[in-house]
This record gives C-alpha cells, sequence and structure tokens, in this order.
C-alpha cells in the first residue's frame, strides 16, 4: 500500500484510511462508473469532470452517469459531452452499472436522490464509494466519506486527491471542474464558504492556471433572452413577501412556464434572488414540473430550510439551501407552505434578530 502524503498545508480532514482503500479500489478496478443526483448541478459535475480526468490519467476508462440532463450553462465543461444521461436510455445506463467493479456515488447522501436508476446502484456488485457532503449518509456505501461541514463535494474531491498525494499532478480541467463546484454551491462564494481554507484552496487552483471571472461569466452570466425575461416576469408577477416572517415565494404554474419557451434548468437559482430584499431570510420558489411539485428554499443565518423542506415537503438538504418534491396541486402546495410558514413563524423571528 503507498504511503499517502498531502502534497500542500490544507488539513487532512478526510480518514487516511478511506483515502488509501479509495486510491487502491481505483487501482484494481476495471469498470470505474461516476454517478451522481438528479438534476445535477454545478458541483456535482465539477466534482465529476475532475474525477473522470483524474481516473483517465490513471489509465482507466471511466463513465460518467447522470440521471437527467445537464443545464447548459455547464456544457462548457471539459468532459461534460461524454456524459451519459440515463433518462435518455435507460438500458444503456443500466448495462453500464451492471458491468461495474467501481461505482463513486458524488454529491448526493442516499440512493433516493438518484431516481430511478438509483435500484441500479444499489444491486450492483461494485464497491461503491460515497464522496459527499449532505447531512447523514444513507447505507449501502462501502467507503464512506462524508463531510457535511465542507461546503462543496468537489471541495472534498479536491481534498481527497490532495491527501492522496496528487496535487502537483492536478491538471487545469480538473482544477477549473472542482473550482467551478466550489463557485456554483456556494453561490459565487456568497454563503456557507467562511471557511479560511475554501480560499487557500482557491489559490492553489489558481496556480493551475484557473480563469476564475472567465467561469464566472460561463455559469452566471449566461441567461438566455427568454431566462432572463422569464426571471423578470417571476420576480414582477411572482413573488409573494411576508415581511412579519422575513420571507418571501416565487412560483411558476406549469401555464405560466408554457407562456416563455421553458427549458430545464431555465429556473436554476431564482430562488436565491429574494434573499436580496431587505430583511428577508427565507426564500422559496414552488414550480409545477411534469409529474411533481419541486420546491427549492434559501435561508439566511441559523434559519434550518432543509428543517421546513423535510417537515412540508418530503426533502432536505443543508442549512441554507435544500429542496423538496410534493405529489399534489400547485394550489395544495401553496397553502402548505403558508401553514409551514406560520408555524415557523418564531423561529424565523429570532433567526432574523440575532447578531
Ligand atoms: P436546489 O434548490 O439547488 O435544487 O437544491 C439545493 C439543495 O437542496 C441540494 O443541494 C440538495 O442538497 C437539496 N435538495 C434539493 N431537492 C431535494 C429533495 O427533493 N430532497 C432532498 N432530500 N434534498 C433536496
Ligand atoms: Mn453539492
Amino acid at each position: 500500500m503507498k504511503i499517502l502524503n498531502a502534497s500542500t498545508s490544507i488539513s487532512a480532514i478526510i480518514d487516511s484510511r478511506k483515502v488509501e482503500e479509495a486510491m487502491d479500489a481505483i487501482r484494481s478496478s476495471r469498470n470505474i462508473v461516476i454517478t451522481t443526483h438528479l438534476s445535477p448541478d454545478g458541483d456535482a459535475l465539477g466534482a465529476s469532470l475532475a474525477l473522470y480526468s483524474f481516473l483517465k490519467r490513471q489509465g482507466k476508462s471511466p463513465r460518467i452517469i447522470v440521471p437527467n440532463s445537464i443545464p447548459y450553462f455547464l456544457r462548457w465543461m471539459e468532459g461534460a459531452g461524454e456524459i451519459e444521461v440515463y433518462e435518455y436510455h435507460p438500458p444503456a445506463g443500466q448495462r453500464i452499472l451492471a458491468a461495474a467493479d467501481l461505482i463513486f456515488c458524488l454529491d448526493y447522501n442516499i440512493i433516493k436522490r438518484v431516481g430511478p436508476m438509483g435500484p441500479y446502484i444499489e444491486n450492483s456488485a461494485a464497491t461503491k464509494v460515497l464522496i459527499d457532503h449532505h447531512l447523514l449518509p444513507g447505507d449501502g456505501f462501502d467507503i464512506l466519506i462524508s463531510h457535511p461541514e465542507i461546503s462543496s463535494t468537489s471541495e472534498l474531491l479536491f481534498r481527497f486527491l490532495n491527501q492522496a498525494g496528487e496535487y502537483n499532478r492536478l491538471t487545469k480541467v480538473e482544477a477549473e471542474c472542482i473550482y467551478c463546484g466550489m463557485m456554483t454551491d456556494t453561490g459565487g462564494f456568497t454563503y456557507n464558504s467562511g471557511d479560511p481554507e475554501i480560499y487557500e484552496i482557491i489559490s492553489l487552483l489558481l496556480r493551475k492556471g484557473v480563469d476564475k471571472d472567465d467561469i464566472y461569466s460561463k455559469v452566471f452570466h449566461n441567461y438566455s433572452e427568454t431566462r432572463f425575461r422569464l426571471l423578470g416576469f417571476t420576480l414582477s408577477q411572482r413573488m409573494e413577501v411576508y415581511p412579519d416572517q422575513h420571507s418571501a415565494l416565487l412560483h411558476l404554474s406549469r401555464e405560466d412556464q408554457s407562456h416563455f419557451q421553458f427549458s430545464k434548468g431555465d429556473t436554476e437559482g431564482f430562488v436565491n434572488y429574494p434573499l436580496s430584499i431587505k430583511d428577508i431570510i427565507f426564500s422559496t420558489f414552488i414550480r409545477a414540473d411534469e409529474e411533481l411539485i419541486k420546491l427549492s428554499f434559501r435561508s439566511q443565518k441559523s434559519f434550518p430550510c432543509n428543517e421546513f423542506a423535510a417537515e412540508f415537503f418530503n426533502g432536505g438538504g443543508h442549512l441554507n439551501a435544500s429542496g423538496g418534491e410534493f405529489y399534489g396541486s400547485f394550489e395544495e402546495a401553496v397553502r402548505i407552505y403558508k401553514e409551514g410558514l406560520a408555524t415557523y413563524r418564531d423561529k424565523l423571528k429570532s433567526a432574523f434578530n440575532e447578531e
């Protein structure tokens, strides 16, 4: 077994035995598959593509399978064109998962979060390595690298590779993907990003030639005209503000979406905007999807929007960024949200008033 030597001064928070075990598993595996959660975001894809590139450098022929499509503003990442989308052709994905001897589970804590391809991961005989930062990791993983205190899975992957002594060999492409994941999961380093080591890691990534302003532009200055108009419409016509509860709600019905040439990913990030309103610390976005109602929550200070998501919408996530889903009518989802607000009124007030 190789002696592991981190090549930087970043602290080694991951149990070194797990790093060794995962690196051994990589060395001894032929068919390696990387998987992410439903509606893969910048963090899920950044971590996956960085790992993908790393594995290729190890002489492997890895595959990435994601449950459904990739937002257009993330397709610039190198390797994105090689990702297989399970939903487009489930039998192909099932074959790849069945033949895997090593499966990486990135940026999700429980199999439910990968949707219909979950059972094929669960039933695969492959060794399963979880690298994730969500609370409460589930069962069924052989090597569990779960660190909810870390702001993104991409940062955690950086730490993993660093602890494996791989920083010096890290490529510019890998650094770009990791940076993109760290940036998107912290809203451009505006929340959940107070750990000074985040900036030490960024410094190490910049040394690899990452152009951070260019990545910011590619991700955040990439709205289509319709998406931008949809945002304007949503903020002006579909927003309700509840000053007493320091909360705001955005909502879009199927009909609203049909008036704009809506494409998946078009509403990504909308939920963050109401937090720009003075004294608003809890923002919710309710959107009718094809078969279900999807909810996104964002909060500030210590208000636990993941608790709200879990209690009313079968969801979860992080303290300040969470989501959930609802099977029922759009009106019913809005009604439950409003009841929830009433229940959480005191908690909202005390979170708002804290220093
Ligand atoms: P977003 O609002 O960006 O879709 O999701 C924010 C975060 O909420 C995700 O990173 C994930 O942790 C969590 N999340 C989103 N949707 C769900 C869901 O349906 N169930 C659970 N448990 N968590 C979710
Ligand atoms: Mn993440």
